[in-house]
């Protein structure tokens, strides 16, 4: 364990009990939390654990996860698969919607359970984990389909796999000739870093391009630990893109927007994308309307360098891609453009030559 790492909370909170004993929930939400626990996976790592505050009702660590009684609500345009990953499965364990890129979710386990989670109806600790002969049938699909030039294991958190399985995932990948990319998409450096060992950096080690991209939503969970963990992936060849969620109590604010993209650049991670929230079952009380999200990006522009800036998307619920939101500072006229300033705000006419 490296220098300077803060003493941690022994074990992983994964039960409305284990809230209660941490301080995490009051005593009289246990029964209610109970119900929730039925429904929806709870994990929250020692890591995450401290970096709550649990004097602060309002705290936006504690907010990502720990499970509330407003997620027994579906409303009805929520929907359990709201990105519909599964009518585009073409063999289990595989996502193929774009042409030229797949996803392979090697498990369904993840460090901590987000409560906001747009796969939450799937994800869990005994979900998922391919056998043998599903992972080889998905690395055959990928082998077998030419067009794809980029395969982004996903899951669950596929860094929760051990680092010899991570190992021999990465190798069959890296042996397809028509594959260039790999990208993995994984909380487990903020959320569990202890887990980024020497070996797990190691297994990442490709020809192809390797990509990580960090889930974050927080300044606050770019830790010490953390940034070591972010590190130990750079120093193993491994490019670093950020992707959080817009969520409503955790950093929809300009304020909080700019210090966790600033917190990840510090960290030599490029913010990627900013999502609109998935509407998964039981996650309202996280939405923050998307003209809101607009105005907040907008005060950004200007205020940050704009390697901060990542791309605000939605994600159609219909399968349909991923649509960046904007904002737009530009708006077409009869002879060209009227630009609106990053800096002033005002609105400069730029006719086209
Ligand atoms: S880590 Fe990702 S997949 Fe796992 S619960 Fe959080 S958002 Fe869902």
């Amino acid at each position: 364990m490296p220098d300077g790492v803060p003493h941690l909370k022994p074990r992983t909170l994964r039960d409305p009990a284990a809230l209660v004993e941490a301080g995490l929930a009051p005593p009289e939400a246990a029964a209610g939390l109970e119900r929730v626990a039925e429904h929806f996976a709870m994990a929250i790592t020692p890591a995450v654990q401290a970096l709550i505050d649990p004097a602060d009702p309002l705290d936006p660590i504690a907010r990502q996860y720990v499970p509330d009684v407003a997620e027994l609500v579906t409303l009805p345009d929520e929907r359990s698969d709201p990105t519909s990953d599964a009518p585009f499965t073409p063999v289990k364990g595989v996502v193929h919607r774009y042409p030229d890129r797949a996803l392979l979710k090697p498990l369904l386990a993840c460090p901590v359970y987000c409560r906001f989670c747009f796969r939450r109806e799937v994800v869990g600790p005994d979900g998922g984990l391919l056998s043998e002969a599903e992972l080889d049938a998905a690395i055959d699909w990928f082998a077998a389909t030419p067009q794809v030039r980029e395969a982004i294991l996903t899951g669950g958190d596929p860094l929760m796999l051990s680092a010899r399985r991570l190992e021999h995932i990465i190798r069959r990948l890296s042996a397809i000739p028509h594959l260039d990319i790999i990208r993995i998409h994984s909380r487990v450096p903020v959320a569990a870093p202890e887990r980024v060992s020497d070996a797990l950096a190691a297994a990442l080690s490709t020809d192809k391009a390797m990509f990580l991209c960090v889930h974050a939503n927080h300044a606050r969970e770019f830790s010490p630990m953390a940034r070591e963990a972010l590190r130990r992936l750079q120093h193993a060849g491994v490019t670093l893109l950020g992707q959080s969620v817009l969520l409503r109590g955790v950093n929809d604010s300009a304020q909080a927007l700019e210090d966790l993209f600033r917190a990840m650049l510090a960290a030599q991670v490029k913010p990627y994308y900013l999502h609109q929230l998935d509407r998964a079952p039981g996650t309202a009380r996280f939405e923050v309307p998307i003209t809101e999200g607009r105005a907040l990006l907008r005060q950004l522009r200007g205020r940050l360098s704009g390697l901060a800036w990542p791309t605000y998307v939605l994600d159609l619920p219909n399968g349909a891609g991923k649509a960046p939101l904007g904002p737009d500072f530009t708006q077409a006229e009869s002879d060209g453009w009227t630009v609106k300033g990053p800096l002033d705000h005002r609105d400069y006419p730029y006719p086209e030559r």
